[in-house]
């Protein structure tokens, strides 16, 4: 997607060998119209896809997967990170590392938004290892629902979330693939989409 990899270019910062800063458009302040194309860029290529179900990740996951879910016209679930006293029946879980945070935490999500019949594309901000895919992908799967596809806005290439997952057999649609960083510059390769 060519206007979020010019974006990435102009207000992206890398950070150490393998962090990507783009906390002025998508992971701290959010630009809505940005989040708008990928709302529509994703719902495009899905949208023949019988998708019935968004599901993400809080924190940052949740406004692109929003902008798709309205475009989609289907709910937007996130999964939560902490405990939370009125999530009391029916808890879906999985442990999942987090990359940034270098924690393991349980996210959950309340089963009584996921069924058999639910066709889930899940979208999140980053792809990195591939952890918290993962982790969504075992929630859904323990509700019976299946998982069409993995919607990323940047996925890191030189990492081995997309590995991970397609030899999990899911199909993974990034909007921008950062082959490298070289000297503080972001490199891409051919994005999916
Ligand atoms: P993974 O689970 O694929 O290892 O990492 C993905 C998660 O870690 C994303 O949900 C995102 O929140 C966070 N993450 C991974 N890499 C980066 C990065 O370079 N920049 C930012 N801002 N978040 C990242």
């Amino acid at each position: 997607m060519k206007l979020l990899e010019e974006r990435i270019l102009k207000d992206g910062n890398v950070l150490g060998k393998d962090i990507l800063k783009v906390d002025s458009f998508l992971t701290h302040q959010v630009d809505y119209s940005l989040m708008r194309e990928i709302g529509r860029t994703f719902s495009q290529h899905f949208k023949e896809a019988g998708i019935t179900k968004v599901v993400t990740i809080e924190a940052s996951g949740i406004a692109p997967a929003l902008y798709v879910a309205e475009q989609l016209d289907v709910p937007m679930i996130f999964a939560k990170k902490a405990k939370n006293i009125t999530m009391n029946e029916g808890i879906l879980t999985a442990e999942v590392y987090s990359f940034t945070k270098q924690v393991t935490s349980t996210v959950s999500i309340a089963g009584k938004f996921l069924s058999p019949e639910d066709h889930v594309l899940i979208i999140d901000d980053f792809l990195a290892n591939g952890q918290a895919a993962k982790g969504l992908i075992e929630i859904i799967q323990q509700a019976g629902a299946s998982v069409e596809a993995v919607g990323i806005v940047i996925e890191k290439s030189f990492q081995k979330g997309r590995e991970l997952l397609e030899n999990a057999g899911q199909t993974v649609v990034s909007l921008a693939r950062v082959e490298r960083f070289e000297d503080g510059k972001v490199i891409f390769k051919e994005a999916d989409i």
